[in-house]
């Protein structure tokens, strides 16, 4: 019984985060959101002391259930595992010594690379965040891959319930990195069960150790038990040692398993005060990257020549020094101290101004969110990354404190703009600027041209993204290592209009 309601709970957890992560169209409850905050990791970072404190209650209480129910990796490893045994159905676990110098060595220098400032081995190893960026860049475009290929189904009885949605992938490395993982995690999972909580994963190990001192665990009776080891070929996480009658509770990730496999009723989870001194035991996705990488191999070459021809005629190439973060996440700093890159705010951005960084913000920050102009600018309006974060890495934010958080400042590079090479009307920019900080003043002929003020400019990018001057924009957003306040926009005073007398 406990195992069935063990495996639907951690269903229902699994079912419900994957989807709050792949949801394009805002449907998930906003509850879901909740599920992330009881992250452990992220509960650290973000300093949420309630779901630390429950973590910690439900350990010392009951042993590992955060790795069993609540971790959405641990969960997805016994989907694995689940899958394996339907191929292989006389599989069977052993006992295997501890591998402690490896798991808490790992843990130890994710904890020392943290606090050194380089977070991205956590970003790699945490749990949560894999799960993120596996369902963010692998799952999400196989969902939006299905949802078309039902709205084409759909189509074809005149019913258009559904819509089609545009399926990208926001980083080639992210992509990569996210299908790497899940491929490790998921063979491990099928052949070795729980090998990645027991070995590598640090939320692992971390909960391992303490889970050595909970107050319920799995027990064996030593006068019932007769050594047959059942329970340890049902072990995923090859933890008992049936031949002394012990079982390791750092270890056991209490999936039950062993509960209803013994013969003679000799193993039970129940509490004792005893402490562990006491008891010390031993598609989509694949044909867009093949698109995206044979485009690259020839449209590479052809941008190198035709910004080398266009830089021969006095155009100005920008190179941004420094990233635009999130707004919200206070700094580049603030940032790589909290976030996880779990994707989760990439994959919710209504506007595809998020993606993972390569080394934009420096090694420490490889796959951290920025915003890249490319595909989308920041809506002025929007506040959902500020909302979606659970590791208080992008901070909650109002609309009208995010009208005000200046991410980046506005750059005009006048010999790119078309208004001055080809003395042509344009004004995009202005147009798409929410904050008037790019308005057109008068030219020559009876044009116009840009000019900025980059204290009102909130770094959205409506601009840069808008901009058609090619190979090299006009108008760029150069980030703000700290984010500061941008200057309240100016109202345009109502002009007093008289309204003449017709004179009769
Ligand atoms: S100048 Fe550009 S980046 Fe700045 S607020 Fe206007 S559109 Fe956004
Ligand atoms: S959108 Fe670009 S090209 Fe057009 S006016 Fe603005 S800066 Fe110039």
């Amino acid at each position: 019984m406990l195992r069935k309601i063990r495996i639907a709970i951690a269903l229902i957890m699994l079912s419900l985060l994957s989807f709050y992560f792949i949801d394009f169209a805002g449907i998930a409850p906003v509850e879901t959101k909740l599920l992330t905050k009881i992250q452990l990791v992220p509960a650290l970072l973000a300093l949420n002391i309630g779901a630390i404190i429950i973590l910690l209650l439900l350990t010392f209480l009951f042993g590992r259930v955060y790795c069993s129910v609540i971790c959405p990796l641990g969960i997805w490893q016994d989907v694995a595992e689940f899958i394996s045994g339907l191929f292989k159905r006389k599989r069977k676990y052993k006992f295997l010594p501890t591998r402690n110098l490896l798991r808490y060595g790992i843990l130890g220098a994710v904890t020392l690379a943290f606090f050194l400032g380089f977070t991205f081995l956590l970003s790699l190893l945490e749990p949560y965040s894999i799960f993120g960026r596996i369902a963010s860049n692998i799952f999400r475009p196989l969902y939006q891959e299905g949802n078309n290929l039902l709205t084409t189904i759909l189509g074809w009885f005149n019913n258009y319930k559904l819509y089609m949605v545009e399926i990208t992938i926001r980083s080639i490395f992210s992509f990569i990195i996210a299908g790497i993982s899940l491929l490790i995690i998921s063979f491990m999972g099928y052949r070795y069960g729980r090998l990645y909580c027991n070995t590598i994963c640090p939320v692992g190990s971390l909960l391992g150790f303490l889970s050595k001192y909970s107050l319920f665990k799995v027990r064996i009776d030593k006068n019932k038990c007769n050594s047959c080891g059942v329970c340890a070929t049902k072990c995923k996480a090859s933890c008992i040692n049936s031949k002394d009658h012990q079982v390791d509770y750092s270890r056991c990730v209490t999936c039950f398993n062993c509960l209803e496999s013994c013969k003679k009723d000799a193993i039970s989870y129940d509490w004792s005060l005893k402490t562990a001194a006491n008891e010390k035991g031993p598609n989509s996705g694949r044909r867009s990257f093949m698109a995206v990488t044979g485009a690259g191999l020839i449209t590479i070459p052809l941008a190198k020549a035709k910004n080398t021809a266009a830089l021969l005629n006095g155009k100005k190439a920008f190179k941004r020094k420094q990233p635009l973060s999130p707004p919200g996440s206070v700094s580049a700093e603030h940032l790589l101290s909290h976030c996880t890159a779990c994707h989760l705010c990439v994959s919710r951005c209504p506007s595809h101004v998020l993606k993972p960084a390569f080394t934009e913000y420096g090694l420490g920050g490889i796959m951290q969110p920025m915003m890249s102009f490319e595909e989308g600018f920041c809506n002025y309006d929007c506040t959902v990354c500020s909302q979606t974060c659970p590791n208080g890495a992008i901070l909650p934010l109002t609309k009208e404190e995010k009208h005000l958080t200046q991410t980046g400042r506005v750059v005009f590079t006048l010999e790119n703009c078309i208004v001055y090479s080809y003395d042509t009307d344009c004004g995009a920019c202005s147009e798409h600027c929410p904050t008037q900080a790019v308005t057109m003043k008068p030219y020559k002929d009876g044009l116009t041209i840009p000019t900025v003020d980059p204290d009102i400019c909130v770094g959205c990018g409506g601009c840069e993204y808008v901009c058609p001057a090619e190979p090299f924009k006009a108008i760029n957003v150069e980030g703000n290592a700290v984010q500061l306040e941008a200057k309240p926009i100016k109202e345009e005073k109502e002009k007093d209009i008289k309204v003449e007398d017709f004179g009769f």
